[in-house]
């Protein structure tokens, strides 16, 4: 058994006890703090809007350059999030599907189908980031899996990411493993793992309870125990196991 499968079966035995599995691989590290893992400022940004650390942004450029050799324009179209513009998003979305009648637990459900939780999305590190091939016509909507496979517009780039992404550092994060719970393949979301990894690594020893509990988000009272607890697992840990400390 590896370190990876080591600690899904804590965190799995963890959660089916019902005890908080976030402070079981507790270490020493300090390198990045509270707000720095929560997208309350902290990091060195790089970028025509800040969308990514410095070293992130630098590999992400040398990525950018080799695949413009062979056509593919690589272009950033969501990087670095703060806070309090997942908040925002969080807040919009919320009043939205309550006034339409749902339950603040319908409502919650319906926005994490496709947004995270303030204070718990990979965005917030600045290793993230979603991608498109700026040389093609541009879809309406660009960030749709069928653009990215068969004769969608950014299935070159695609190609070309599943050979050497990983040779300048970038991983796909929710990638296409049929047994993947969480969020939905992303094909268009990779993640610099040599500064990823060490911050979910550190994100892991956070008391996320508390993060939340802090942020006074509308319908919090549906947002804890058992129910943080499984987004937890699947929409945090249940990714790319390549990125899994
Ligand atoms: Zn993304």
């Amino acid at each position: 058994m590896n370190r990876s499968e080591f600690l899904k079966g804590m965190l799995l035995t963890a959660i089916g006890l019902h005890i908080t599995p976030l402070s079981v691989f507790a270490n020493n590290q300090t390198s990045y703090s509270t707000a720095q893992l929560t997208g309350k400022g902290g990091l060195d940004l790089l970028g025509s809007s800040q969308q990514l650390q410095k070293k992130v942004w630098k590999a992400y450029e040398e990525m950018q350059a080799a695949a413009k050799s062979k056509g593919i324009n690589i272009q950033v179209v969501s990087g670095y999030r703060t806070y309090a513009r997942q908040k925002a998003i969080y807040e919009a979305k919320y009043r939205r599907f309550t006034k339409e009648g749902r339950s603040a637990e319908e409502a919650i459900a319906e926005i994490l189908k496709y947004s995270t939780l303030p204070g718990i999305s990979r965005h917030h590190w600045g290793t993230d980031m979603d991608i498109i091939d700026a040389n093609q016509p541009q879809p309406a909507s660009v960030l749709e899996e069928e653009h990215y496979h068969g004769d969608g517009v950014y299935s070159k780039m695609k190609a070309w990411l599943d050979i050497h992404s990983e040779s300048f550092g970038f991983y796909e994060v929710y990638d296409n493993s049929e047994s993947r719970k969480g969020f939905q393949y992303e094909p268009w979301h990779f993640s610099y793992k040599p500064i990823s990894l060490p911050m979910l690594e550190e994100f892991m020893c956070i008391d996320l309870d508390t993060i939340i509990a802090q942020g006074d988000l509308s319908g919090k009272h549906v947002l804890k125990g058992s129910f943080l607890h499984r987004y937890y697992m699947e929409n945090i840990l249940d990714i790319n196991p390549e990125l899994i400390p």
